[in-house]
């Protein structure tokens, strides 16, 4: 192996699906190379495997079995540090992160800082409705379903949103509302409205059969869908409607929002001195390199690449993108460099709509019902870090199964 004898340092900013896949990758690449050092830096010290975050929400899921301590993986892998800091901004032309505690340099860098809930400007549905972004969010969204079914003696939840996101959440918390009038003996009229602003549902999997089937499981559910629907405004828990896009306007009362309808990259971005694209997405080139910064690579939630049709935000996206990215740096450190442009490999669509019930295409071949639903389960618990959150994750599902 040929080395070039200067040391490098490689900085991965943040520790989700793009930056712990880097993170794994490099890490292995360069097992024995002491001339370069890589430090891992987010503010936060976990990994959180957001596909399971709505069974978090509706109780079929702990939270601390979705969770991967970053201290856990120095067990598996140990030519890294560990750096807890909240990054405010970038000095590019200097080479250097500058976080809420000291100034890092670094020779590459890997940027991948996720998305936040975007609201599009309206302040009174970014105040009173909940999202389902953290681990916080689930843990509350499911405290405060519970805390209304023991309130009141009516339930009326809205889920905005008809992507994976919207339709597994409010798929499950019908059966999570099952359980609590089982639990509480309690038999309250419930109410579940899932709005979408297009015609149809599960836009992003492009493909009609499933917008089809899924509309019919929600309505074989009791669930409410309307279609071509903006919520425009929530205040005092009124809620709403636009619809067909015409001024008609529907108020109605609810008891709670969830707002799951669209993501917009994380603010620190804005302030970056990086060239965006009109979402506010850095542009990167067929490399995941910015404009004029060979050195920096960005990918996951907030990387655009105009010459791809294919700009996902998806963890299936930042992990094929990290790998690439690990192969690229791990080439520039060694004497013959070469480096290959991003392909993105799309491997399929996966989502379930309540107890027993998925839709599921992997390369062409579909699965719906329960089916569908297995190979959702199979494929999650294959895919979750650490052998000991599997396991967990298994009993609580079989738990599930048993309950109800
Ligand atoms: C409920 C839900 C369900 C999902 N289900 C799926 C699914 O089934 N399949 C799928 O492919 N995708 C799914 N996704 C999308 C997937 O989670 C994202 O596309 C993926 O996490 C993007 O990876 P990333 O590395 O860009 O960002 P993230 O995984 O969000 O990681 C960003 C990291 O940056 C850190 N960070 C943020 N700001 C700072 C700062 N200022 N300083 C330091 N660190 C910072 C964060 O703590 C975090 O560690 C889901 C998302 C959600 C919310």
């Amino acid at each position: 192996m040929f080395s070039i004898n200067k040391k490098f340092r490689v900085c991965i900013i943040g520790s989700g699906f793009g930056g712990i896949s880097t993170l794994i990758n490099l890490s292995n690449l360069l097992k024995n190379n002491s001339l370069v050092e890589i430090f891992l830096i987010s503010n936060s010290d976990y990994f959180l495997f957001t596909p399971l975050l709505h069974e978090v929400a509706t109780y079929e899921v702990s939270p601390e079995n979705i969770v991967y301590p970053i201290e856990k993986l120095k067990e598996s892998i140990n030519n890294f540090t560990f750096l807890k800091r909240k990054v405010n901004t970038i000095d590019f032309d200097n080479r250097k992160v500058i976080t809420d505690i000291d100034r890092i340099n670094y020779d590459y860098l890997v940027l991948s800082l996720g998305s936040v809930t975007n609201f599009y400007g309206n302040k009174n549905l970014e105040k009173n409705s909940f999202t389902l972004k953290t681990l916080e969010d689930a843990v509350i969204i499911r405290e405060n379903i519970k805390k209304i079914f023991i309130k009141k003696n009516e339930l009326k939840i809205v889920v905005a949103g008809g992507g994976a996101t919207g339709l597994e959440l409010i798929g499950n918390i019908k059966f999570y509302i099952d359980k609590l009038k089982v639990l509480f003996k309690n038999n309250i009229p419930v109410k579940l409205i899932l709005v979408e602003k297009f015609d149809k549902l599960l836009q992003e999997f492009k493909d009609d059969e499933f917008s089809n089937v899924s509309l019919n499981r929600l309505k074989d559910l009791g669930i409410e869908v309307l279609l071509e629907t903006e919520v425009i405004d929530f205040y005092n828990n009124k809620i709403t409607f636009k619809r067909n896009n015409r001024i008609e306007k529907e108020i109605i009362d609810i008891d709670m929002l969830i707002w799951t309808a669209g993501i917009k990259p994380n603010p620190l971005v804005l302030n970056l001195d990086l060239e965006k694209n009109s979402n506010g997405r850095i542009i990167v080139d067929d490399f995941l390199n910015p404009l004029n910064y060979p050195e920096v690579y960005v990918i996951g939630d907030i990387a655009y690449n105009p010459n791809s049709k294919e700009n996902y935000t998806t963890a299936q996206m930042a992990i094929q993108q990290a790998e690439n990215v690990a192969n690229n740096i791990y080439s520039k450190t060694r004497l013959f460099k070469y480096s290959k442009p991003f392909k993105y490999n799309h491997k399929g669509n996966l989502v379930t709509i309540g107890k027993n019930f998925g839709i599921s295409n992997i390369k062409g071949y579909k699965f719906k019902g329960f089916y569908g639903w297995l190979l959702w389960k199979i494929i999650h618990l294959i895919k979750l870090n650490d052998n000991k959150n599997k396991l967990n994750v298994l009993f609580d599902w079989l738990s599930n199964q048993i309950y109800l």
